[in-house]
């Protein structure tokens, strides 16, 4: 059996036998053990083998990108590209939720008395979120990408610190001699292999530790939460597939060159990862893979694509933020005008750079952006039961959008260079 069908059974199996498990013995003890000592255990081991290989690939493949292209320039205009790529569809998923939520007010009608209840209940998580509300964005933002210590951002999985480091190491390597630059070029090379090896025994375990994870989440989720929060998780999964099977769809043909089924089967590996570890980080090792060997993506592109992506480009997220805010507007009353949402579109892409790539590691900025628009920041805590499902189907969308990025600048990189080589024969052809 394909080790991808492995997973996807792991995954299926996992999710059934955590729905059984919740229904026909929720809440019993062993339930609660199998749980805390097979399933969470074999599922950590997994997600841990996972974030263990993310930040040597940044390094090497960012170092050996910048390297590689050799020309600081081209570096910068696969950058702009880049990032223009990443704000271009994360504004467009916002929007996508925001029409959503308008046109079928998911928090208009709730029953106080229900959401006096949630509130109650998610009280505590809500308040231990609030102590990580971050201050908003702004110039500091830019200087703390500056590492000041380049171990410590990579011990403390700072993701722009690593990128910013990686790329001034590959600048400056190609400003020394050839010679001397030659052995390090090859270690980081090597270095680069063996995270790829470490990353197929990962995979390995990836059936069994994806079904533990998938039981955990399940076997102790609320599912009578997800009735009562109906409405709401109707239009952020709507979105998000709206989002993915169209928006994203359409780029992969038009700017990606690339036929969306194919490249939706081509993905799988990342889209299961995703849906079941809720963390963009722990899937870029699988994400570089992908793009690199079934996309045939070249590694200067994805590798550096990706990883900044896995950070600053979240299109689930900022859909989930822009949702949540308004629907949680309408539960309590606040009529947010369409300056006011225009600001909820702003905020939500800003804070989807802003939010690491972990599970639930937008929550904190959600509070940010409630907090601005005059809506009870604690009040996330509504929405806090059905977080983690809800978060499985974000972050697919969060690393997928990363795929089309890399697909989007690898073709347009591809046709200048096509065009800088047609520009460059012109002269050697043999003059008529
Ligand atoms: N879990 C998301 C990710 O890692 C972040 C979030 O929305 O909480 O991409």
């Amino acid at each position: 059996m394909k080790l991808h069908t492995k997973i996807l059974l792991g995954l299926g199996l996992g999710a059934a036998a955590g729905v059984a498990a919740n229904a026909f013995a929720g809440g019993a003890p062993w339930v609660r053990w199998v749980s805390d000592n097979v399933a969470n255990p074999v599922g950590q081991v997994f997600l841990r083998l996972l974030l263990m290989t993310v930040i040597p690939p940044v390094f090497a493949s960012i170092t050996l990108g910048v390297a590689g292209v050799g020309d600081l320039r081209k570096v910068g205009r696969i950058g702009a590209k880049t990032l223009a790529y990443f704000l271009a569809s994360t504004a467009i998923s916002v929007v996508i939720g925001l029409v959503l939520v308008n046109a079928f007010q998911p928090g208009a009608g709730m029953d106080p008395g229900m959401r006096q209840q949630l509130f109650e209940t998610y009280r505590t998580q809500a308040e231990g979120l609030q102590s990580r509300m971050e201050v908003g964005f702004g110039i500091q933002t830019f200087v703390a990408m500056v590492p000041r210590n380049p171990v410590r951002a990579a011990a403390d999985m700072d993701m722009l610190g690593v990128i910013f480091f990686s790329i001034v190491f590959g600048a400056a390597l190609t400003l020394i001699p050839r010679a001397r630059a030659e052995p390090m070029v090859k270690v980081v090379e090597a270095l680069g292999d063996v995270i790829i090896k470490i990353i197929d025994f990962a995979m390995r375990l990836a059936p069994y530790g994806v079904f533990g994870l998938i039981f955990v989440v399940t076997a102790r989720f609320g599912w009578e939460l997800l009735g009562q929060l109906s409405a709401y998780v109707i239009v952020v999964v709507a979105g998000l597939a709206i989002h993915g099977i169209v928006t994203l769809s359409l780029l992969v043909r038009t700017l990606g060159g690339m036929n969306p089924l194919t490249f939706w089967k081509k993905a799988r590996p990342v889209v299961i990862t995703a849906f079941s570890t809720s963390s963009s980080n722990a899937t870029l090792p699988t994400n570089i893979a992908v793009a690199e060997k079934d996309m045939g993506i070249k590694p200067e592109i994805a590798g550096f694509v990706l990883p900044l992506g896995a950070t600053m480009n979240m299109n689930g997220t900022s859909l989930y933020e822009g949702v949540t805010v308004l629907f949680l507007a309408q539960v309590f009353g606040v009529d947010l005008n369409l300056g006011q949402q225009l600001v909820v579109v702003l905020l939500s892409v800003i804070t989807a750079v802003g939010a690491a790539g972990v599970p639930g590691g937008s929550l904190p900025l959600i509070m940010v952006v409630l907090g601005s628009v005059g809506v009870p920041p604690e009040g996330i805590a509504i929405i806090l039961g059905v977080d983690r499902i809800l978060d499985m189907c974000r972050t697919v969308l969060n690393v997928s959008g990363d795929l089309t990025a890399a697909a989007f600048v690898a073709r347009s990189e591809a046709r200048a260079e096509r065009r800088q080589r047609t520009v460059g024969a012109v002269p050697e052809r043999p003059a008529a």
